[in-house]
């Protein structure tokens, strides 16, 4: 395990090869090497200083993907700040409870992207929130004042600094992403986060010769922590795509910097493959990528190992509240382990499988909450005790709320989130495994289960499916003889709802929740 704060690990990548690049911005063309990186990271620190951003103070980031973003997270890192996450497509409601829940003094934001004025909603939130005391827009001429204000501290300022710094310290409050209900700022330290960024980046194999595509959300631990960490703490280099995800962008990156890896939920993945000018895009660069955040359908992997020549994918398995990951696929697994499991525990890792009533651990080979422990443990959720206590036990183990399974292999399987599974007439179904048989119906481009109120068997299985074709989309009747002795009776959906897309989260998550809500009522 690294004994570092986040800014002596970045010294060592300075020191060991300053000429290197850290930092591509592709719609800019920006580029920094690591010496400049390590000096715009200064100069961001020293202004925010100046500005009066001390250790422990809370430095809000609502912005979407941009190299200011990195550079406030290293900075602030460098002071022994406490950056705090926000999603760039959260709105006044969302933002103002993100701002007052966890005490934000200094708020850097982006300008307008789109059709979003970040400026406008800024102001508004600021009105609600008192220990706010000022707002800086990246771009605006007060972000250039900030890093000149800067110049006024002497350079010995952030040695000094860095010299009162424990790595066990909070460095980062990461909001979850609110796919089963309302986010929870996941209090996060150096140890935590630089750590899990280093052994993902390790399980992948990073050098200083790597290139990273990162088309995920830096707010989220995906960009943050599994890219940006995961690729600095092995001296490679970060490769901003775009400011969102957009499939083309990230594809042309690739090409344009010859990157090696590549990022992204599942869903991203099935849209680079679908461009229609897919085959256009030359892709030889690649050897690997990290796919995470929820199952990967197996024709997916398929096209990603071969088409991408993403050979060496891993997929990874974590979540907010443990820096993420907890296990991972390492580089020679085999297509099976890729998409029956979520690999191998990570170095330094537990995990143990229980029972969710009983919390005793149960056999190999049978499915029960999973639960970890050890340095990637989060500290809590900021100012929630409760909800800590009822998430990390007085063991330190963090009870997950995703149904696993060990195998005797050592390969853990996931087969769904506690709340997703639908109990019908007794028997319990994961919506996972209907989703995967659904995927190789011809007519279904995308598929999301999900349990609606039944009277007679508690719950029932509804299918939402996008089509291939929208003009010619599966019946129910179509869906029904398809899974007819293929599947058992009590998994068969028995409603079917045709749709264009799913309501998502900003990491890429369909939030069933939502799908459920809305057709609980006019199931039938
Ligand atoms: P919230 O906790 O706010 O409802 P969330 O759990 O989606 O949102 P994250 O911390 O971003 O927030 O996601 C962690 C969850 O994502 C895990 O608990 C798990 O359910 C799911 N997940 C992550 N990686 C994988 C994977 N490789 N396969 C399947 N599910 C995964
Ligand atoms: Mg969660």
């Amino acid at each position: 395990l690294l004994g570092d704060t986040i800014g002596r690990n970045l010294d060592r990548a300075i020191a060991a090869h300053p000429d290197r690049e850290a930092l591509v911005d592709v719609p800019s063309g920006r580029r920094w090497t690591y010496a400049e990186f390590g000096r715009a990271v200064d100069e961001v620190a020293l202004g925010l200083a100046a500005h009066g951003v001390r250790k422990g103070d809370r430095v809000g980031i609502w912005a979407v993907n941009c190299p200011e973003w990195v550079l406030v997270q290293y900075a602030t890192a460098r002071l022994g700040a406490i950056m705090v996450n926000i999603n760039p497509a959260y709105r006044l409601h969302e933002l103002a409870y993100v701002l007052r829940q966890s005490g934000v003094e200094m708020l850097i934001a982006s300008t307008e992207y789109r059709s979003s004025d970040y400026r406008a909603m800024a102001a508004e939130a600021r009105a609600d929130c008192p220990r706010l005391r000022e707002v800086v827009h990246i771009g605006d001429p007060e972000w250039d004042r900030l890093a000149a204000d800067g110049a006024a501290l002497d350079a010995g300022y952030l040695t000094a600094r860095e010299a009162e710094l424990s790595c066990d310290e909070p460095v980062n409050i990461q909001y979850t992403s609110g796919t089963t209900g309302f986010p929870k700022g996941a209090t996060l330290s150096h140890h935590n986060i630089l750590n899990n960024g280093y052994f993902v980046g390790g399980t992948v194999g990073y050098t200083e010769q790597d290139r990273v595509c990162l088309p995920v959300p830096f707010y989220h631990c995906f960009g943050m922590v599994m890219g940006n960490l995961g690729a600095t703490s092995h001296g490679a280099c970060i490769v901003i795509p775009a400011p969102v995800f957009d499939p083309g962008a990230t594809l042309h990156a690739v090409q344009q910097e010859r990157c090696t890896s590549l990022y992204g939920v599942p869903t991203m993945f099935i849209a680079e493959l679908g461009l229609p000018d897919f085959a256009s895009y030359d892709l030889t660069s690649l050897r690997t990528g990290i796919m995470a955040g929820s199952p990967c359908p197996v024709e997916v992997m398929k096209r990603v190992m071969g088409e991408m020549h993403m050979a060496e994918v891993s997929i990874a398995y974590g979540m907010t509240e443990t820096s993420p990951v907890s296990t991972q696929t390492r580089r020679d697994d085999d297509l099976e382990a890729r998409t029956e499991t979520v690999g191998r525990v990570l170095p330094h890792l537990e995990v143990k499988v229980v029972d969710p009533t009983t919390g005793v651990t149960v056999a190999r080979g049978t499915a029960g909450e999973l639960c970890t422990r050890g340095y990637s443990v989060m500290l809590g959720y900021w100012d929630e005790p409760d909800r800590t206590a009822e998430v990390v036990d007085e063991g330190r183990w963090m009870h997950t709320g995703d149904l696993a399974v060990m195998r005797e292999d050592g390969y853990l399987a996931i087969v769904g989130r506690i709340k997703d599974m639908i109990i019908r007439g007794g028997e319990n179904v994961y919506p996972r495994e209907i989703e995967e048989f659904l995927y190789t119906h011809p007519k279904v481009s995308d598929v999301q289960v999900v349990g609606v109120p039944d009277e007679r068997y508690g719950e029932e299985i509804l299918a939402c499916v996008i089509p291939r074709d929208p003009a010619d989309p599966p019946t129910l009747e179509e869906i029904d003889a398809f899974c007819r002795d293929r599947l058992a009776h009590y998994k068969i959906p028995r409603h079917l709802r045709i749709l264009s897309g799913f309501p998502m989260t900003v990491s890429g998550k369909v939030r069933k929740v939502e799908l459920r809500e809305q057709f609980a009522a006019s199931a039938g």
